[in-house]
């Protein structure tokens, strides 16, 4: 039997095998074999690792054989072997999972260098300084990620060296202050592991390669896949490459670009470089690297191919790429490539952009953009009135966009506890590392002092969605007063700060924030209104008023699912409401009747109108008033204190009196089981037949001038088909009326919301009465797990999802199985009585991506969600259709 292979070479790779030599492998693989500049090397599979982590961290039988050959192979391909200290092949060793953990896994440059190889090294390039600064590097970077020492060690020896030679930066460092410095490395080492720096290139390999391994279950990366949803049973890829050198001097270098601009998406390519410099030197912030446009300038050769291969691989892989690269004595070679990180603009820009250049489809185009993407589009900006009036108190880079608002803390560990408590806290910090990633999670926003726009910080923050500004050297961070100083001003942990990732700038304090203008983003609007061209699924929105209906329009609603007309009765209107329902409660029938016709009606029917005006041409549902009627009362305690508080004080108030009796009539242990939905309007019909008759009075008068009318009544809660025998036919009776009276025939439905079990279960029946249904997931979700929606999330309900005792949070994601199964249920059942059955959703559950892809998978005409979510669920819809297509 063949022995199991668990080592490739870059020309056995190609793209399509990431699950098996990760990201990183694959892509080096695959640019090997279309011809470019790839130095030579292999990958150890992801497969690899796994046997390893399962197998009490030993390699599996033969791994460990066919590395050695391929090393061997390697350095016949390259002319030196490895382990050879009088001419030594050095080698790069990388982690590469299969979708890319920005900073995540740890790289090791220069294996194979020992006290001996240093000096062949030295002989044989003829400079002692780069010799002995790539030996440094290997026991720092080998310190640091095999032995696991404190890289903050290794910087202060680095620190103490400048000041003995009197420099500042590293490039000024003398040959002999790199020589030194190793060994204090060296020292450094055996004092706090115990063990020496393996003079052994083999044992180094062998290490490094354990190493990288391990690091899959490190703190770090297990966070970030958990935040982003990554399995943890992939494991990572080990890539074993032969060095180039960028810091073999000015003709050399070192640089990451992406092919076009990843925070606007503009087609230009962006990014940052270091002359006579390792990879590391450019992202990590000790020395401030150019601008990638400089190149052209300073190595004018390297540039062309840079752009060359830039736009041969976007072509090859039809998106915007993020390159590493080095030059070494002007040859360029590439180190890596992948999908480059974006922000949400640049996602929906570069995919309109590609359709535009015939690169992909415009389905493909959808399919790239997700839902959570265009809600970061729509998040909100700060106002620029605001603005102005505070001032700027710091600039720097807008590495990531969005508006964050919160308390300063410095450190990853104290801001992921303040975020636990509850606190909105931005996260500073001189500049970023992989240890920092807890604390950006739980950050609003992230504010470093260094690194520039492909620094640790901004590369994370953009693909975690979080407001990021980068580099910003005007702040002093003093990270032992926790406190940092820009101009005088001194900001302290605690102090709020706002930060806006668009343009770079810092301000004190909390700035109010504006909604972002939709129509301003016609590249947003053209993936939708592709979406709009696969998808099924109508999108209608909740929507009560004039104004939220103009809005929901304006971001493509094709109807009005669901308008609570007991928001109508809030803020001045309550007062008039609660007249009514005091004269109810006393048997005054004319009183009640008087108060509704006159105070109530007359609003009613203005809003009414406004909505039908605003929708004009759409259907507009209108549920009946749903909730308990003490909901517009004040509150039982608070009565019983006010009217204890005047007794006590020898007044009496009889008004007072009066309310706190009804109010204490009405109250109930379980309200929302209670006298609520269509129950009210069986008890109390004048409540409903006024709204039916504001409805179609407001519909007729609308339809006179001309406005395409649609209303649909809804009646909420039914339980049992009896509820709509015993009201509906009377407010089809009002319906006819005012029709008469106006003299004038508009279309028109009734129709029930489903949210008592009991409805789904008996839809046949239902859907006798019923035109069309409407999905209350949220009262559907509480009544059929028996969980209240009001109290759940303050009790046990997110202990249960982090516990995994649910999968999530089911007022969030609908639970298919079990709502989702009487959804489907009701769906068929009432569609068999009634083939055509209008069914929708209205519950929170409408603008949720996976409840959309289930509400689509299960036949409903359409979701309404709110008006901000709409352009998520048109993307959805569409989501939907491609999946679906997939399968
Ligand atoms: C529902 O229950 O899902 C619904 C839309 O009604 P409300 O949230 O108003 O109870
Ligand atoms: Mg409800």
């Amino acid at each position: 039997m063949m022995a199991k292979k668990w080592v490739y070479t870059f020309e056995e790779g190609n793209a399509s095998m990431r699950d098996l030599l990760g990201g990183k492998g694959a892509n080096l693989a695959e640019m090997t074999n279309i011809g470019l500049p790839v130095p030579p090397g292999f990958t150890i599979t992801t497969e690899a690792c796994i046997a390893y982590l399962k197998q009490d961290e030993k390699f599996p039988e033969g791994m460990w054989e066919q590395t050695v050959e391929a090393m061997k192979q390697l350095g016949d391909k390259m002319g030196r072997q490895f382990g050879n200290n009088s001419d030594p092949l050095l080698v790069s060793v990388r982690s590469g999972a299969k979708f890319s953990m920005p900073g995540m896994m740890d790289t090791i440059l220069n294996l194979g260098l020992n006290d001996e190889a240093v000096r062949t090294l030295a002989a044989r390039s003829g400079d002692e300084r780069f010799a002995w600064d790539a030996y440094r590097r290997l026991v720092q970077m080998f310190g640091k990620v095999v032995m696991d020492i404190d890289g903050a060690l290794f910087e202060e020896l680095i620190g103490r060296i400048k000041e003995e030679e009197g420099v500042s930066t590293d490039p000024e460092i003398s040959p002999q202050g790199w020589r030194k410095v190793t060994q204090w490395f060296k020292e450094l080492i055996e004092e706090e592991s115990g063990q020496e720096f393996p003079q052994d290139a083999w044992k180094q390999l062998e290490l490094a390669v354990e190493a990288v391994f391990k690091s899959w279950n490190g703190k770090r990366a297990v966070d970030y896949r958990n935040a982003t949803g990554i399995s943890h049973d992939l494991g990572t890829a080990v890539n074993v490459v032969a060095m180039v050198f960028g810091n073999v001097g000015w003709d050399s270098g070192s640089g990451v670009a992406f092919t076009r601009n990843p925070s606007t998406g503009e087609k230009d390519l962006y990014g940052e470089y270091l002359l006579n410099a390792q990879g590391e030197d450019v992202v990590s912030g000790a020395r401030t690297p150019a601008d990638i446009h400089h190149l052209a300038d300073e190595l004018p050769e390297a540039w062309q191919a840079l752009l060359e291969i830039s736009d041969r691989l976007e072509r090859h892989y039809r998106n915007m790429q993020d390159m590493e690269f080095t030059i070494e004595n002007g040859k360029l070679w590439m180190l890596q490539t992948r999908n480059g990180k974006r922000t949400a603009a640049a996602e929906v820009k570069i995919a309109v952009d590609m359709v535009k250049e015939g690169l992909i489809s415009p389905e493909e185009a959808v399919s790239r953009v997700e839902a959570f993407q265009i809600d970061q589009l729509l998040h909100p900006r700060f106002d620029e009135e605001a603005v102005k009036k505070v001032g700027v108190l710091a600039k720097g880079l807008n590495a990531s966009p969005g508006a964050a608002v919160g308390k300063v803390y410095f450190d990853a560990d104290t801001a992921e506890e303040k975020a636990k408590a509850g606190e909105a806290v931005i996260l500073v910090r001189p500049e970023t590392t992989p240890d920092d990633v807890h604390g950006m999670l739980a950050a609003k926003g992230i504010l470093t002092q260094h690194g520039g726009a492909t620094s640790h910080a901004a590369v994370v923050a953009r693909q975690l969605g979080k407001p990021c500004v980068a580099g910003c050297e005007d702040i002093k961070i003093n990270l032992k007063e926790l406190k940092f100083e820009v101009n005088g001003t001194v900001v302290s942990e605690g102090d709020v700060i706002s930060l806006d990732g668009a343009t770079g700038r810092v301000f004190l304090g909390a700035l109010p924030t504006v909604a972002p203008s939709f129509d301003e983003q016609p590249e947003l609007q053209q993936i939708l209104e592709w979406a709009d061209g696969i998808r099924r699924l109508q999108v209608w929105a909740n929507a009560d008023d004039p104004e939220q209906a103009t809005r929901a329009r304006s971001y493509g609603a094709q109807g009005i699912g669901l308008c609570r007309t007991e928001h109508m009765f809030l803020g001045e209107r309550t007062e008039k409401f609660q007249q009514a329902i005091l004269a109810a409660q006393r048997g005054d029938k004319a009183e009640f009747q008087r108060v509704l016709d006159e105070e109530l009606l007359p609003l009613q029917r203005e809003d009414f109108y406004g909505i039908f005006k605003a929708m004009d041409g759409l259907p507009v549902i209108i549920r009946l008033l749903d909730p308990p009627l003490h909901e517009f009362l004040p509150s039982l305690e608070e009565l019983i204190e006010e009217v204890a508080t005047l007794k006590a004080q020898g007044r009496s108030d009889a008004a007072k009196e009066e309310l706190l009796a009804t109010v204490r009539d009405m109250h109930e242990f379980n309200p929302m089981l209670g006298l609520r939905g269509c129950r009210l309007g069986i008890m109390l019909p004048p409540l409903n037949t006024m709204q039916v008759r504001a409805i179609f009075e407001a519909a007729c008068d609308a339809a006179k001038e001309g406005v395409d009318v649609h209303p649909e009544i809804m009646i909420p809660l039914t339980g049992h088909i009896n509820e709509l025998k015993e009201i509906q036919p009377l407010l089809e009776e009002v319906a006819r009326q005012v029709m008469t009276e106006k003299g004038i025939e508009i279309k028109y439905k009734f129709g029930t919301m489903i949210e008592i079990p009991r409805a789904a279960l008996t839809a046949g029946e239902i859907a006798e009465m019923a035109e069309f249904f409407s999905f209350g997931t949220n009262d559907l979700t509480q009544m059929t797990y028996g969980i209240s929606r009001d109290d759940a999330e303050r009790k046990f309900l997110l202990a249960y999802v982090e516990k995994g005792i649910l999968p999530r949070n089911p007022f969030q994601t609908i639970d298919q199985t079990g709502v989702g199964r009487l959804m489907e249920m009701a769906v068929q059942e009432g569609r068999a009585t009634r083939p055509d059955l209008e069914v929708g959703i209205c519950g929170e559950h409408g603008g949720d991506p996976a409840s959309i892809a289930f509400c689509h998978k299960i036949g409903l005409n359409y979701v309404s969600c709110s008006p901000f979510r709409v352009p998520i669920a048109r993307l959805a819809a569409a989501h939907a259709v491609i999946n679906e297509k997939k399968q």
